[in-house]
């Protein structure tokens, strides 16, 4: 019988279709899933995720289970699970689900669960995994070989443990492939956070002044969304380099002092914390929308707005109205937790089936290999047969797999560099 946690499994049917929706449209993964399956690659593996428990995600776990693996799957925000795809989850076989939308104090709770299985791989979305098996429940590490970190701030937080030399395990840096930070954060967020925008607020974009805190791989792809819908787009930044490239493509570049003041559309993607703060609150537009893009909720200072604001309450579904001392309205979508998630469905199918190709992939190398690879050509240590802790990238033809099959998906053929082109190329004459 199933141990799964969830709210309610006579919700599966719904959750059933949502999955069997973004199958269809995730050919990658399918093409891996008929490579892989005779296989059986991932047999005695125990794997704990935690991603947005929606049905890209679920076709993940799916995959991982069909390739041999035991899995326990839990979410990644309390507010971008979808009880009806947890339950369809939780009736697979070799699969246990720990996920309930909203439920924010068993949210911890519901991930040590998880992890209580001793996993030998995990897939973690922002750290939390890694932040529980660094403290209190290091214990259920004993059988840990490593794991994927799917995004920036995750990536931010690994860093932040191996440069004081405390990380205990090695962990892959999904993010960073280019098959995944260049679509993902780029077009995935462009696309879904305006999605979740839409959704939420029924309101038309074109004419409207947007703020975009952040011109990273997300903020620049939101941006680049915004300003085909018709918006008049301000960008803010703090890296100079970052800024510039912003101004030639053609934004508005100012301090969040100055756009406060100027947009109706607020949307944080910055990784970073306060970007929008009191201050800022007190000199926007009566009327002003804000929104989060980035991996925490602490981009907007929500806090602070619930302690200043003398009246709060429901606008619409997922928007909350905020009263000022100074007679004027704010607009808050999804409590500043990640729009497109917590207000949509998060990214479209197309793009998630490149991302978890590439987790597949990387977690199907950790099991064969664990972090070697012999077309690698960093510096891989092998220590006492172990890896050693740390972030690694992942390897290259993961990458260049994952682009291939993406190509044949959508029928598109390239040029390959004849004899001659390619030594012209490596001796430069
Ligand atoms: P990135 O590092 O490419 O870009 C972040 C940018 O924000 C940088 O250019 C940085 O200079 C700028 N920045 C930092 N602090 C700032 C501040 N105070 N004011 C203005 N600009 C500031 O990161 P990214 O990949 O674009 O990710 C951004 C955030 O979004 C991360 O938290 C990441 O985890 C998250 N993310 C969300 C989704 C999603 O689906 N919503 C997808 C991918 C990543
Ligand atoms: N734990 C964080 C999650 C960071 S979200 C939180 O507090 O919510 C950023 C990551 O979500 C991105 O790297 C992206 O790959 C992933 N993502 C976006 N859309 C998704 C979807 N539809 N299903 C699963 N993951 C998704």
């Amino acid at each position: 019988m199933s141990q799964s946690i969830i709210k309610d499994p006579s919700l599966a049917p719904s959750g059933r279709l949502k999955i069997e929706w973004a199958s269809k449209h995730m050919p990658i993964l399918n093409q891996l899933l008929k490579e892989y399956s005779p296989l059986q690659p991932l047999t005695g593996h125990t794997i704990v995720t935690s991603v947005h428990m929606e049905a890209k995600t679920a076709y993940l776990v799916q995959a991982l289970a069909a390739l041999g693996a035991e899995v326990h799957a839990t979410g990644c925000n309390p507010l971008s699970t979808q009880d009806d795809v947890a339950a369809a989850l939780a009736e697979i076989p070799n699969v246990t689900v720990y996920a309930i939308h909203g439920q924010n104090d068993l949210y911890s709770e519901l991930l040590i669960k998880a992890l209580s299985h001793c996993p030998h791989i995990i897939i973690d979305d922002g750290g939390d995994l890694v932040e529980l098996l660094h403290n209190k429940y290091s214990k259920y590490a004993c059988k840990l070989i490593g794991g994927c970190e799917e995004t920036t701030t995750g990536i931010h937080r690994l860093k932040a443990l191996a440069n004081k030399k405390a990380l205990k395990f090695p962990m892959f840096n999904i993010n960073d492939a280019e098959c995944k930070h260049n679509y993902d954060n780029h077009y995935g967020t462009g696309q879904s956070v305006i999605d979740g925008i839409l959704r939420t607020t029924n309101l038309i974009i074109a004419g409207k002044t947007a703020v975009v805190a952040g011109y990273g791989d997300c903020g620049s792809g939101i941006a680049k969304r915004l300003k085909g819908l018709g918006a008049k787009v301000i960008v803010t930044e703090v890296d100079p380099i970052k800024a510039l490239k912003a101004n030639m493509d053609g934004y508005t570049v100012t301090k969040m002092d100055q756009a406060a003041r100027e947009g109706d559309i607020f949307i944080t993607a910055t990784g970073c914390k306060n970007v929008i703060t009191k201050k800022h609150f007190n000199s926007m537009k009566n009327g002003a929308i804000l929104a989060n893009a980035g991996h925490f909720d602490v981009e907007i200072d929500v806090a602070s707005l619930r302690k200043y604001a003398v009246s709060r309450s429901e606008a619409r579904h997922n928007i909350e109205k905020y009263g000022l001392p100074n007679g004027n309205y704010l607009y808050l979508i999804a409590d500043g937790r990640l729009v497109n998630l917590a207000a949509a469905d998060g990214h479209a199918a197309e793009i998630m089936d490149m991302s978890f190709s590439i987790q597949l992939l990387s977690v199907i190398h950790i099991a064969k290999h664990h972090f070697m690879a012999k077309d690698y050509d960093g510096d891989f240590q092998i220590w006492h047969g172990k890896t050693p802790p740390n972030v690694y990238p992942v390897p290259k033809y993961i990458d260049d797999k994952v682009a291939k099959l993406a190509l044949e998906s959508q029928n598109i053929t390239i040029d390959s560099l004849t004899k001659a082109q390619h030594k012209y190329l490596e001796n430069g004459f």
